[in-house]
């Protein structure tokens, strides 16, 4: 009897802080029973830094705040068939959009740049510039959820979303059979 194809995943981490890739780590042994479901495609966990194939699933963990997160996240939209927010950073910009409500100035990410390596009360920047290497991606006026950007299939809520929302997600998406979450899983009170 022929086997059954194994799904493809791919990740991404954005603007995260890999928190939300550690959590995948949190689905613990159930880890191996997924592995003989799925195989990793590009992703931090194995290195892959470009699709070798279409895949099922792109998981994305943090949002858009410069345009290397942009061409990475249109990358996705064109390999995956079914696109994934995975944490609160990737479904709302989370800790990284605070800056976007810097408002004050005539130019926002000017000011936040000049707070991060000039003026901040902790800074300790000797050379008084913002970095501008060419080498560097260009920062965006304000961070992006990654639904501003492109369409997003489903938002895995959290900071970090648990393991088990994470595993229940993948198994009941993997079985076709994914009608939304339990409320015990999303529930952080
Ligand atoms: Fe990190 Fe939380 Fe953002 Fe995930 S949602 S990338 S854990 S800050």
């Amino acid at each position: 009897m022929p086997e059954l194809r194994k799904a493809r995943i791919a990740t991404a981490s954005l603007a995260g802080c890999f928190g939300c890739h550690m959590a995948i780590l949190d689905i613990d042994e159930r880890l191996i029973g997924l592995m003989g479901l799925v195989e990793f495609d590009r992703s931090p966990v194995n290195d892959i830094k470009k699709f070798t194939k279409r895949c099922d699933i792109g998981i994305i963990e943090g949002g858009c705040c410069n345009e290397e997160n942009v061409h990475v996240l249109q990358d996705f939209r064109r390999n995956c068939d079914v696109l994934i927010a995975l944490g609160q950073c990737a479904i709302m910009g989370g800790l990284p959009a605070m800056r976007n409500a810097v408002m004050h100035s005539e130019n926002p990410l000017l000011e936040c740049l000049e707070e991060a390596y000039i003026s901040g009360r902790f800074i300790r920047n000797t050379t008084h510039q913002i970095p501008n290497d060419p080498a560097l991606p260009l920062v965006l006026d304000k961070v992006y959820p990654l639904s501003e950007v492109v369409k997003i299939d489903y938002n895995i809520p959290g900071c970090a979303p648990t393991g088990d929302v994470i595993y229940s997600t993948l198994a009941s998406l993997l079985a076709g059979k994914f009608r939304g979450f339990e409320r015990e899983l999303i529930k952080f009170d």
